[in-house]
């Protein structure tokens, strides 16, 4: 239940924050892609190596290797390496920024670029440790793992976006400065390309910043996913789902190694009417007969209602239980002395008996209502539980 919490929250905080920045990503394309008067005046301008060169020049950091990839589709800074990987970028106006903002990268801290390099293998092999892990089910602790990498996904955020934006604002200054210099274009061509590179790091820088943290909250969202799929269904699922609590036998008991019962009383023992029926007290009678204790846990406070049936039945109870909180079911184990896979939990309701029961690490036995009519604090979960029932039918 916790995992689909998770994964529901940071899916609202994505669609949050795209909607609060805006963030489109076609837009972005529209801007770089459609202008084929700045493409044609950035034409006149030297090869993209050339103008690499020019700029680190103009940085002075002269030793770094610059490369020409025609099948690479962006343009990389490469730290260890200390290289610069130019794409094919066809004739695009933009290139002369892009390549600024590559320039810029190779004259950034020297620590943080492979700190960035470093952190961001470790990053991707935790998470497809945790993954493996996951899938083979032998991982404690899975909300301390979740929590784990949530701060490592904030650190890897905040190293990245850093260095991309001090990359991406600078780049427009270094980009101009250049054009300035080597004079290919007069002054009002470079004030036309400037602003159109305004207009698409105004979009751009954001898209990047969003782009990093979707990535991030996106492993996430994965590894709660996948959490959910291997240990979230042992939380709702009950371990048996019968109709009534009679077909209960003391065969199917022994089966199970079951020594207890903990049980529940509205529309598990009782209907909405509080009738008890005979055939329980016989099968109750029966059970205890034969050595199987039983004991009654109620979420509710109406004590006279409990009393009735427990007194009836010549079986101790527990009031005002919360359940599915887990108190309840430890307290009744401490007092029979008995392992809490030997107890069973009986009730029909997924959210509270059944939920609790696994909780606590009980044999979870799910049974049909009595009556249809139900509490009105119970109505609303049935349409829900039914769904779940409908899947144990199936998987029968
Ligand atoms: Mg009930
Ligand atoms: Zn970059």
């Amino acid at each position: 239940m916790e995992f689909i919490i998770i994964i529901l929250t940071l899916i609202f905080l994505l669609v949050l924050i795209k909607t609060i920045y805006k963030i489109n990503i076609n837009e972005i394309k529209q801007i770089g892609n459609n202008n084929k008067e700045l493409d044609e005046i950035v034409k006149k301008y030297p090869t993209n190596i050339e103008i690499c060169k020019s700029i680190l020049k103009k940085l002075n950091n002269e030793k770094v290797n610059i490369q020409e990839d025609k099948e690479a589709n962006n343009c990389l800074y490469i730290a260890v390496s200390d290289k610069i990987i130019i794409a094919n970028m066809r004739d695009s106006f933009t290139r002369i920024q892009t390549i600024a903002h590559e320039c810029l990268h190779s004259v950034q801290d020297r620590r943080i670029l492979l700190f960035n390099f470093i952190y961001s293998s470790i990053y991707l092999t935790v998470f497809y440790i945790i993954v493996v892990l996951a899938v083979f089910k032998i991982l404690p602790y899975k909300i301390v793992f979740i929590t784990i990498y949530l701060i490592l996904s904030f650190i890897y955020y905040f190293v990245r976006s850093y260095l991309e934006d001090d990359a991406m604002i600078k780049a427009r200054f270094f980009a101009k400065e250049y054009m300035e210099e080597v004079k290919i274009s007069d002054e009002e061509e470079i004030d036309k390309i400037v602003k159109e590179y305004d207009k698409l790091n105004s979009i751009g820088i954001k898209t990047v910043n969003y782009k990093l943290f979707s990535t991030a909250i996106i492993r996430i969202i994965i590894l709660a996913l996948i959490f959910y799929l291997r240990w979230g269904d042992m939380i709702i699922y009950p371990d048996v789902y019968l109709s009534n609590v009679k077909d209960i036998t003391i065969q199917f008991l022994m089966e199970n190694k079951l020594k207890a019962l903990i049980l529940d009383v509205d529309n598990t023992l009782i209907d909405y009417y509080k009738n008890l029926s005979e055939d329980i007290v016989n099968w109750a009678n029966e059970l205890q007969g034969q050595g199987i204790k039983l004991y009654i846990l109620s979420n509710t406070n109406k004590k006279e209602k409990v009393e009735k049936v427990a007194n009836k039945l010549e079986i101790p109870y527990k009031l005002f239980a919360k359940k599915p909180s887990k108190k309840g079911f430890k307290q009744i184990q401490k007092e029979l002395k008995i392992e809490s896979s030997s107890i069973g939990v009986v009730g029909d309701q997924i959210f509270t008996d059944v939920i609790g029961g696994n909780r606590s690490k009980m044999f979870t036995i799910l049974v049909d209502p009595v009556t249809k009519k139900d509490y009105f604090y119970t109505a609303w979960k049935r349409p829900l539980e039914n769904i779940i029932k409908r899947k144990l039918k199936k998987g029968e």
